[in-house]
């Protein structure tokens, strides 16, 4: 039997490569413009690096790293994500002399041992940026605009930035206490893994995706009623910043994103569910990593989910809305003509244009995946009333033909 490849991991090749490598050039574009520069690290570290960085209680370290042992007896772990592996470099080559802030990134590919499914794969890419050598709200405020350029420049749309601070340190000890409180009241409704990580680390339970989990943490305290004076003004210049720059955000006291590094400003991309880009100021990790105290802030967005919002897109905007079947002369011009209106308001919209029976005529509306449909004849034209028929979902509504083209257009711009 032929050998296939592992789970959760693909091949790219023919038209889907060139789909990459041109997203790939606008990222290197979009980072020249930002004074970004590239930084590539190997694709293993000690596996140390990780659980010092990333954190020994989240769900990356505990379960989801391809850890293993070299032949020197060491531990070694694929890179379950790219700051750590930045942090450790910019350290190492004393990057802190140069002038600040620095600023790097990476399109690299990523390594978490997860349960495959839509959006999920074990070796997926990330586009990072890292950025050293400030505290300022107006260093994360940079690092949000990068994200957002990209997302706007690709015309992704359907895309909700929220942002969130966890405070520093102290900050966040004192929620930490505060939430601890709230789940331990809570506990008999929480999952097994909640019931036992909430006490390493409260936040996590934040981050869970039970639905049991999710519907105890909508009660829990806001993080921000434990910000200190400064954390709080910093996170409002936050805003004022991403205000002037006209990015359109919602505030989001439960983001806590999947890490521990995360201080202050932490923030996510989210389209149709699914987070496309996830960030946060970490101003501990470099001194934790052994470095001097260093601000910094960077965000992570994973390609393959960028690739697939695109694709969902451009499949949504090439669809047909509507197929317009008729019976007998009177509704094949009116059908004509509808299609016609429709289209000139930017619609997709098709009709009969081969004389076909009207079962064909549905027939071939199922087969372009057309997402409703109509049949006009000489009753529905004297009648004023058409059925219109949801394909996918086998509904039907009846409609006033003189409405037809005001209620599409609601519809098809919704
Ligand atoms: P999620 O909540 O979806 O598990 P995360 O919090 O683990 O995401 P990060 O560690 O912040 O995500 O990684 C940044 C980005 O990398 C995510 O927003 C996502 O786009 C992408 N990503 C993370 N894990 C995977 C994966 N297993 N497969 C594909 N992309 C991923
Ligand atoms: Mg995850």
């Amino acid at each position: 039997m032929a050998i296939q490849l592992v789970k959760g991991t693909k091949d790219l090749y023919g038209s889907e490569v060139l789909q990459w490598q041109a997203l790939e050039q606008k990222i290197r574009q979009l980072c020249a413009v930002f004074g970004i520069g590239e930084m590539r690290t190997p694709m293993f570290e000690f596996t140390e690096l990780f659980a010092r960085g990333v954190g020994e209680t989240t769900d990356i370290v505990q379960k989801e790293m391809y850890t293993f042992t070299d032949d020197g007896n060491r531990s070694l772990t694929l890179r379950p994500e790219g700051t750590a592996g930045t942090v450790r470099a910019y350290i190492e080559h004393g990057m802190h002399n140069q002038p600040q802030p620095t600023k790097l990134y990476y399109i690299s590919p990523t390594f978490r041992c997860e349960n495959t499914q839509a959006g999920r794969q074990r070796q997926f890419h990330q586009f990072g940026v890292e950025m050293f050598g400030s505290y300022s709200a107006a260093q994360d405020a940079e690092a949000i605009s990068i994200a957002s350029t990209l997302l706007e420049q690709l015309g992704v749309k359907n895309v909700e930035l929220r942002i969130n601070s966890l405070g520093c340190t102290e900050c966040r000890n004192k929620y930490n206490q505060k939430l601890k409180e709230f789940i331990a009241s809570h506990l008999d409704k929480l999952c097994d893994t909640c019931k036992e990580r909430y006490l390493k680390n409260p936040l996590r339970v934040l981050d869970c995706k039970e639905k049991s989990c999710q519907s105890v943490i909508a009660q829990a305290p806001s993080v921000l009623d434990c910000l200190d004076e400064e954390c709080t003004t910093h996170f409002q210049k936050v805003q004022s910043i991403l205000k002037e720059m006209e990015i359109a955000f919602t505030v989001d006291p439960k983001i806590v994103r999947g890490l521990d590094y995360y201080t202050r400003t932490v923030f996510e991309f989210v389209s149709n569910g699914l987070t496309v880009c996830g960030g946060g100021r970490y101003d501990n990790l470099v001194e934790e990593c052994g470095g001097k105290p260093t601000g910094a802030v960077g965000f992570g967005m994973g390609i393959e989910r960028l690739i697939m919002i695109l694709d969902q897109q451009q499949q949504m905007e090439n669809d047909t809305l509507i197929y317009i079947g008729s019976m007998g002369e009177k509704g094949f011009l009116k059908a004509q003509t509808l299609t016609l209106q429709l289209r000139k308001q930017g619609i997709h919209a098709e009709c009969d244009t081969v004389e076909r029976s009207v079962k064909a005529q549905m027939k071939y509306a199922n087969k372009i995946n057309a997402k409703y449909s109509v049949v006009i004849g000489d009753a529905e034209i004297e009648q004023n009333e058409i059925e219109l028929k949801h394909m996918q979902e086998g509904t039907k509504e009846n409609i006033a033909l003189s409405d037809f083209i005001k209620i599409m257009e609601q519809k098809g711009h919704f």
